[in-house]
């Protein structure tokens, strides 16, 4: 999508330091933390939200909580949480398909 922002960070022409890169997905993190860790697992396909996942689209979707378990590991986070917001009243302002890494804070 041309207007995405997250397609152009996938697309590179918003340059962004990857913490991790895949076949189908990148990871990042976050310009707004709302954790003292927090990364986004943004799909390269541009769907615009988890309401718009199909069946054909579940190995992705497992691909990205994959991906976020990986990063946590090199982020050396022993827990944390994973986070899709889904809709406007879900808390998605960003409508292109990206799993929160949500992690850091004190025991
Ligand atoms: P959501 O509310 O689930 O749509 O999350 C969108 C997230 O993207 C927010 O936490 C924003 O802080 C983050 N964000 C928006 N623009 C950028 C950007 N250019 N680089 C990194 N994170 C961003
Ligand atoms: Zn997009």
């Amino acid at each position: 999508m041309n207007d995405c922002v997250f397609c152009k960070i996938v697309k590179k022409e918003i340059p962004t330091e990857f913490l991790q890169e895949s076949k189908d997905a990148v990871i990042f993190k976050d310009i707004k933390p709302s954790a003292p860790v927090h990364y986004l697992v943004v799909s390269k396909k541009h769907i615009s939200s988890i309401k718009e996942v199909e069946h054909e689209n579940e190995a992705l979707i497992g691909h990205l909580v994959h991906e976020a378990k990986i990063a946590a590991e090199k982020l050396g986070l022993s827990g944390y949480k994973l986070v899709f917001n889904v809709g406007r009243e879900g808390g998605q302002v960003i409508d292109h398909v990206h799993l929160h890494i949500l992690g850091g804070w004190p025991r």
